[in-house]
């Protein structure tokens, strides 16, 4: 059976990826503790919207994980931004849209399928009159927008957008709430998904059963817990390949340090709420000096963190195309941003990736901020 959905609005809005506003609902509870390792550890890792229970059936071209969506493209949007705004990759929407021949040219008012891992909100029409003070940076963390989009909101009526008057009117399209089909259902029938959700989470966790230990990397890896380093063989043919490409990238650097992954076969682990079914990975950020060489997670600093090489080695994870989200704390992700930006990264490719510069309470892009990634980055691998 084919399902889709189609947008519910037929907005003009001028640009890009106006993603979800509102932040998943565990991100403002919970809290982080020091673990008996002495680090801080993600103690309420969420659950991402993939995860939870539709209103309408998964989609047999979505592999059954969640329903398919129709995004009307809007004015002003690249094929990056609307990957952005469902936290998938461009080439996702490609392999699900062969009728789009150019990447490049996509005509305002075309349907993109997409199947969605930041679910689709209902965008809404807002006035902003701009007060003394202001600026369109600020404003664009406020809105969950970036700077780019709001001045192609405007439809060419912001003349200088770094002279913004007292008083004057800016359009936003800001997002609300979640598109019905994509709502949760009635509380009867949330029941009976959550118990087939239990299932399928042992089904995974049985299969977490190979040791990235049993490789033998020992000088190129190191392995904090030994008896937490279980995945999926796909998860540890991934990381292998990650970090070979790694190495042949930078030379010689500080072996790549390996945080938690599961436990053999899978299950809960203190303190995380994921690690339960063999496809996250903690992974260290690189760091400069002697810190480079340290074997647990801590001290991350704007000063001490070695950006090209910490760079190099989140895209060695993304270049697998098999990641489906990184959790890093938001002025890590900036400097990042900033370094591939200044080196030839596309703003297509930047809008597809990072939640920066759309504030940190924004789900959008593959890489996302979550509390406690301060020293250590967190990857998904898809399933
Ligand atoms: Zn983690």
């Amino acid at each position: 059976m084919r399902i889709g959905f189609i947008g519910l609005l037929t907005c003009r809005c001028s640009l890009a990826a106006l993603a979800a506003l509102a932040v998943p609902s565990s991100a403002a509870a919970g809290a982080s503790k020091q673990d008996t390792h002495g680090h801080d550890e993600a103690i309420d890792e969420p659950v991402v919207d993939a995860d939870r229970p539709t209103r309408a059936a998964p989609h047999a071209d979505c592999d059954l994980r969640m329903p398919l969506w129709e995004h009307k493209v809007a004015r002003g949007e690249h094929l990056g931004g609307i990957a952005g705004r469902y936290g998938v990759r461009r080439r996702d929407l490609l392999a699900l849209n062969p009728s789009i021949s150019d990447p490049n040219l996509i005509k305002v008012g075309e349907s993109v399928r997409v199947c969605p891992e930041i679910f689709p909100r209902v965008r809404e029409r807002k006035t902003h009159v701009v007060a003394s003070g202001e600026t369109l940076s600020e404003l664009a963390v406020q809105y969950g927008l970036s700077v780019d989009e709001i001045v192609g909101m405007q439809e060419g009526k912001l003349s200088d957008p770094n002279r913004l008057g007292v008083g004057h009117e800016l359009v936003l399209w800001v997002d609300g709430g979640l598109v019905e089909a994509f709502a949760p259902p009635p509380p009867a029938k949330k029941k009976k998904k959550a118990r087939r959700r239990g299932g399928r989470k042992r089904k995974f966790g049985s299969r977490a059963g190979v040791s990235i230990k049993m490789r033998g990397d020992d000088d190129r890896v190191h392995i904090k817990r030994a008896h937490l380093s279980y995945g999926t063989a796909k998860t540890i043919g991934l990381l292998d390949r990650v970090v070979s490409q790694y190495r042949g990238k930078v030379g010689h650097a500080p072996k790549v340090l390996i945080g938690d992954i599961s436990k053999r076969g899978g299950g809960k682990i203190d303190p995380h709420l994921s690690h339960q079914t063999g496809r996250d990975v903690d992974v260290g950020y690189v760091l400069r000096g002697a810190d480079g060489k340290r074997t647990r997670f801590s001290g991350v600093t704007l000063d001490n963190l070695d950006v090209p090489r910490t760079w190099a080695l989140v895209k060695s994870f993304l270049d697998t195309h098999d990641v489906r989200y990184i959790f890093m704390d938001y002025k890590l992700q900036k400097a990042l941003y900033e370094y591939a930006a200044a080196h030839g990264t596309s703003e297509n490719v930047l809008d597809e990736i990072f939640q920066y510069p759309r504030g940190r309470g924004k789900n959008y892009g593959i890489i996302r901020h979550w509390r406690s990634h301060r020293n250590h980055f967190h990857v998904r691998f898809r399933s």
